[in-house]
């Protein structure tokens, strides 16, 4: 197995790992995941106080229509008030047209307190709506330099496969399929290097005595490092 060759695959492959998991978390992407929610947030609120605007309305619309019952009704009783002689009835009448106007008074609060709301919910809407078109504003730039940044993400990981096809096409395809399978298995690195008496695999010390045994192998076997089973390049 040619160790060296395998290890020119790896030192690209771990370069692919870390380019294609630093794609989902560069900047731009998270800026503009921060920007989208900005937007979503202030989105949110103006659809509440529309919300409440709608629901205002709709009471408004219940408040006017009593009101318009209450008023005929009244009209009704001052056109019965006078063909009534007797002032016991008059005075039945009377009570009547009282509690209805109490009733038309509130209804008038009521409408009066609802016109109010409703006016300061459109300066709040008025208002949001620039914050939201600002928000949208920079949810679009934030866009623009993400998609900017992700083309240049995947430009340099198709150079990067192409970089490890051309050093894969070295290496025999049985040791290529050991290779992976390996790679797999061992969190990413399928092959290491003893640096400084230690595998770079997984950094654990490689003693003189475990160095010795293993520049001893005939060179047609592959060393493995005793602790973590990755191959090591002689
Ligand atoms: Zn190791």
């Amino acid at each position: 197995m040619d160790l060296v060759a395998l290890a020119a695959v790896q030192a690209i492959d771990t370069a692919l790992d870390q380019a294609r998991h630093a794609r989902p978390r560069l900047a731009e992407v998270l800026e503009h995941q921060a920007a989208e929610r900005e937007l979503a947030v202030v989105r949110g609120q103006l659809a509440d106080i529309r919300r409440r605007q709608d629901d205002a309305q709709r009471e408004l619309d219940t408040v006017e229509a009593s009101s318009a019952e209450i008023d005929a009704n009244r009209s009704r009783l001052e056109r019965q008030m006078k063909t009534i002689i007797s002032p016991r009835e008059a005075e039945a009448l009377q009570h009547e047209m009282q509690t209805l106007a109490a009733r038309r008074n509130e209804l008038d609060d009521r409408g009066l307190e609802l016109l109010e709301a409703s006016s300061a919910a459109d300066e709040e809407i008025a208002q949001l709506s620039q914050v939201e078109a600002r928000a949208a504003e920079a949810e679009a730039r934030a866009a623009e330099r993400r998609a900017a940044a992700e083309a240049d993400a995947d430009a340099r990981i198709a150079e990067m496969v192409a970089h490890r096809d051309a050093a894969a096409s070295a290496v025999a395809n049985t040791d290529l399929v050991a290779y992976d399978r390996h790679r797999a298995a061992s969190g990413g690195v399928a092959v290491a290097s003893i640096t400084h008496g230690k595998c770079s695999g997984c950094h654990m010390e490689i003693s003189k005595s475990e160095q010795d045994a293993i520049k001893r192998l005939p060179a047609e076997q592959v060393a493995e490092c005793p602790s973590c089973g990755r191959w090591l390049v002689r």
